[in-house]
């Protein structure tokens, strides 16, 4: 659970949820393999927050988020926005509630169609759902571009036409013109030039604030993280590594993951020392997961026990929780003589 003001009902609440997509096996008439994208995730929204989602790519974020508005299916699990399972609904409920869900797609250059002009772009959702007129879609848009701050001429010009915070700002606007309550962005600024990360990032925050809107923000940028997410996981090849409210994890990371995100993150000032925690290898395939905690071949504190006991998330202060043996240590049953012998992290799995 990670939420940090005491709203007796989360506007989104997942449960054990898990994602898993088939694949063709290596061979042909092989097996079918799945690859393991989410497994076993239970978090909280609350309404009106900014919620991080953060890791390294391939980590499964995109996947989770996609699964918190409807558009991949959990394999197991449940979704539940407004206290509502979502995925128990009836077709015309579920297009409903997506209504009240929407996102911000990472990449502003694919995601607009080249060949629509910006009003088409914006205006597109209300025109899908057919209930308004050109007069009323018009003035709709133009509200929008003023909002994100373009201009009235802008909107017949096509998306070449733009840089691509101005790009990411059409995007913006297309995916509040349902006056949705939720919306994901999914590493909104990260494929933008640094130099108009904090414009976008600004007029994000001052839409949600305008608008009173939640945002479950993706990214791998720690420090954006902190600057905006009242509460964040971290996550792992597929799970939550550490959870819980920003401060409390800036405060005092635990997991050795978390810390060598963090001990990457750049500080202005370029004197102090760094204390830079390497992770080696490579994060292992999602089809065959390893079977204890999923870090453990890449961790620098790995216990014997870490190949086969699964670590779970434990509560360790308010609002904090960690999915580590080193926190929660291993059951009786569990601890043999060797168990507490280091593991190279290059010996495999
Ligand atoms: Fe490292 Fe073991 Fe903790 Fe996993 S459970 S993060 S391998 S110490």
């Amino acid at each position: 659970m990670t939420r940090n003001s005491p709203d007796p009902q989360p506007l989104l609440e997942m449960e054990n949820v898990s994602v898993d997509f088939p694949v063709k096996g290596p061979y042909p008439f092989s097996k079918k393999c799945w690859i393991q994208a989410v497994t076993d995730v239970s978090l909280e929204v609350s309404e009106g927050e900014t919620f991080g989602i953060v890791g390294e790519s391939g980590c499964g974020k995109t996947t989770l988020a996609n699964a918190m508005i409807g558009m991949v299916r959990p394999t197991a699990g449940t979704v539940r926005f407004q206290g509502v399972d979502l995925y128990a609904l009836n077709p015309k409920a579920f297009k409903e509630a997506r209504r009240e869900m929407q996102m911000i797609f990472q990449d502003p250059f694919s995601s607009l169609n080249p060949r629509f002009s910006v009003y088409e772009i914006i205006r597109e959702p209300l025109y899908i759902r057919g209930q308004a007129s050109e007069t009323v879609m018009k003035g709709k848009v133009l509200e929008l571009l003023k909002l994100v701050g373009l201009d009235e001429e802008d909107m017949y010009r096509y998306p070449s036409d733009f840089s691509g915070g101005q790009r990411q700002r059409i995007g913006i606007a297309r995916s509040i013109i349902l006056n949705p309550r939720f919306l994901v962005c999914d590493e909104p600024v990260s494929a933008l030039d640094v130099s108009v990360h904090a414009q976008i990032l600004n007029l994000l925050m001052d839409i949600q604030k305008s608008r009173h809107l939640t945002y479950v923000f993706v990214s791998h940028n720690l420090a954006v993280v902190k600057n905006i997410c009242q509460n964040m996981v971290v996550m792992y090849l597929g799970m939550i590594m550490e959870s819980g409210s920003s401060d409390a994890i800036f405060a005092n990371p635990l997991h050795p993951y978390t810390k060598a995100l963090l001990s990457a993150v750049l500080d202005i000032d370029v004197t102090k020392p760094r204390d830079r925690i390497l992770l080696k290898g490579d994060t292992p395939s999602p089809i065959d997961p390893p079977a204890g905690c999923r870090f453990w071949q890449r961790c620098p504190s790995a216990m014997k026990g870490c190949r086969t006991v699964p670590a779970k998330l434990v509560e360790v202060e308010p609002d904090h929780q960690v999915a580590c043996h080193l926190i929660s240590g291993f059951s009786a049953q569990q601890v043999a003589d060797s168990l507490h012998e280091p593991v190279s992290p290059k010996s495999g799995g």
